[in-house]
This record gives C-alpha cells, structure tokens and sequence, in this order.
C-alpha cells in the first residue's frame, strides 16, 4: 500500500497542506494570486509556490489540497490512518495554521451541515463503523473519550461537569498533572473520561466542549483560538475467539493560531498568551524534527502539548500535521511561516 511506504520511509511522520478558499470579503483581485500549483510531474499533488515581495518560495509536502478540495476529499486521504487505530496504532493528526486559516473547519467542519462535516466527526462515524463490521469476526472493542485544551500551559478539562469551579480556580484546584505508565499510556491526574457507545455519543460531548472552549479577542479574529485543543479516541479491543488484542489511540488536535506576535498587536494577558502558543508550537516542531531526523535525544518535555502526547509520538505511532494556509495577499507573510514550519517537520 503506498500509505504505508510513506509511512515506512518517512518514519511515520506525513505532512499534508490545505489551501482554503478566498472567503467573500477577501483579495481583491488587484493583489494578485501569491499562491500557485506546479504541474510537474514530480510536484503534481504535492508542491505549492508562494510569491511574497516578487520573491517565489516553492514547497513540497506528502499531500497538497487546493482550495476546491472538499471535506470528503481530505478525509479518502486520511481514513487509512484513522483505521489504523483500530489495529492499535496510537496516531495524531494536528492541524496548524494562523488563526482563520481553516483548521477548525478541516478539524470540526461546519456544525448542521453534513456535507462540510469535518475530519474529527467523520473519523469517528468510520471507527464506529467499522466496529460494527468487525463484530461478526469476534471483535469486541470498548472506546473511552476525553477532551482537553492546553491554554497558557494549563491543562483545562473540557468534559468536567463543574467547570465552572476550574475556570474560577485555574492555576489552583485541580493540577491537572500528566503522568505515562509502563505500558505508555498517558494518565492525566482528574480528567474526565467517558465511556462511549456511538458516534452520536462522542458528537454530543464534542458540542458541549466546543462551546465551553475559551475564546478571546484579537486584532485578527474576534473568535481566534488561543488555546490547542486536543481530542483522545481511546481504543482497546479484544477478539473473543483468538484472544488478540488491539490497544489504539486516536488524537485529534486544533492547535492554537500560529500567527507571530506583533500582528495580533498583543500586550498583557494577550502577550503572555501568545507566549505560550509560541513556546508550544516550537516544542511541538523541535520534537517532530527530532523524531523524523531520529535523534537520541527528543526535547518532549518542554511543553505541556508534547509531554501529553510523547507516547502516541515516537515509537510506531503515526503522525500527520496538516499545515492550513490562507490563500489572501495579506496572509502572504504568515502563510509563508506555516509553510517553512511545515517543511521542517516534513
Ligand atoms: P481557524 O480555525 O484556523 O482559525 P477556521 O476553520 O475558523 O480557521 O476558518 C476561517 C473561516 O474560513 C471560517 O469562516 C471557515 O468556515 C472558512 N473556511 C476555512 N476553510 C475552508 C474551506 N476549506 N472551505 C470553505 N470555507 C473554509
Ligand atoms: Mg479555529
């Protein structure tokens, strides 16, 4: 399978990236177009030209989607992976991008419509799918579910049903500490983890944590996400008639906007905000490199994101970052930084 070849060679690690469309009030056509597709035989599919200040910048990455490419589109790439977990894989797939770049849209989609549905929604309509398929041939599986973000280097529970007490408390209270066992599974110390049966069940407490995530204000997007958003399918399976048995994990992970600080005009809580995301974000690429270039020495701890998700990155796990980009002249600068950032965890 040309999955797994990629897979093998690029030491499980894949880097796709998505262009999404001008949005109405966008680029007027006097900008001009800064990005472009090459054509070669080589690149088709995969490489990706920006122009910024007459400068051309070209790119390759394992996958490139251009504008048009649907929700449907994007997910026939990535439902390999997601099955994978099921045959207990540990897999993540992050999108990174500048706030309003798409990554919500390509994690989530867009809520009521089913069509835009995005890729967190589908992947677990397939797996709970195909645990129904696999249920004849003596599978039995059990799913658990947690949902966290990580704001200022915080650990804050989504599915905690008194939240309100957390919000009050943050940095008192509940610690909130990560811990990995023997076997490599994560055990973050009072998170909230819940048994379920459906897709319905998981979409449901998916809404209630979507609508509890924090949001603040900036210059750029008055809903911009200041926090990474992290989603954990937890998978175990036993087959009754050979006695085999699947322990998979499933991340899925909204990473706080990667935009640089001085064009979110950031001071006092915003500028310590900011801080931390960039300090993640950093970490999260120092340890993706270091994994991919196979260096003795992975810095996983030196944020909060990484030391949470060490045991479902190096290993076997399998890894994807989708890299978002905003197609506007006016991102060209941002764009160009998700792109070389891309690049080097490629
Ligand atoms: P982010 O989460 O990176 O801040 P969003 O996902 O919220 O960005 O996207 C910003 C805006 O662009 C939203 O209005 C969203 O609906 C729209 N959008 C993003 N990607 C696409 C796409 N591929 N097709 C159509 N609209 C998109
Ligand atoms: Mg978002």
């Amino acid at each position: 399978k040309l999955h797994n070849t990629i897979l093998e060679l690029k030491g499980n690690i894949r880097v796709f990236c998505r262009v999404r469309p001008l949005l109405p009030d966008e680029g007027s056509i006097s900008e001009g177009k800064i990005i472009s597709y090459p054509t070669s035989m080589e690149a088709l599919g995969r490489g990706i030209d920006l122009v910024q200040s007459g400068q051309k910048h070209s790119f390759t990455f394992d996958k490139v989607f251009m504008p048009d490419a649907s929700q449907e589109d994007v997910f026939v790439e990535i439902s390999q992976l997601v099955q994978s977990a099921l045959d207990g894989y540990k897999v993540c797939i992050f999108a990174y991008g500048q706030t309003g770049s798409g990554k919500t849209y390509t994690m989530m989609g867009k809520p009521g419509l089913p069509e835009l549905k995005g890729l967190i929604p589908r992947s677990l309509e397939q797996i709970f799918q195909t645990r129904q398929s696999l249920q004849p041939q003596g599978w039995k599986y059990e799913m658990q579910v947690s949902m966290l973000e990580i704001y200022n280097e915080t650990i804050r529970d989504l599915l905690s049903t008194n939240r309100s007490t957390d919000v009050l408390n943050s940095g008192g209270g509940k610690q909130y500490t990560i811990k990995h066992d023997v076997n490599g599974n994560t055990q973050v110390s009072d998170l909230t983890i819940v048994d379920v049966r459906s897709a319905k069940e998981v979409s449901f407490l998916l809404n209630q944590a979507t609508n509890i995530r924090s949001v603040g204000k900036t210059q750029m997007n008055e809903q911009s996400s200041r926090s990474h958003f992290v989603f954990t399918l937890r998978i175990s399976g036993v087959n009754e008639s050979t006695d085999q048995q699947v322990q998979g994990v499933l991340n899925l992970i909204d990473l706080a906007g990667s935009e640089r600080l001085s064009k979110s005009g950031s001071t006092g809580d915003r500028l310590k905000e900011t801080q931390a995301i960039n300090k993640s974000l950093s970490s999260l690429s120092d340890v993706i490199f270091a994994l991919a270039k196979k260096e003795d020495y992975v810095p996983f701890r030196n944020s909060k994101l990484t030391y949470l998700l060490q045991p479902c990155l190096g290993g076997d796990s399998k890894t994807l970052m989708f890299v978002n980009i905003s197609p506007d002249a006016s991102s060209a600068g941002e764009s160009l930084c998700s792109l070389r950032f891309a690049a080097r965890v490629n």
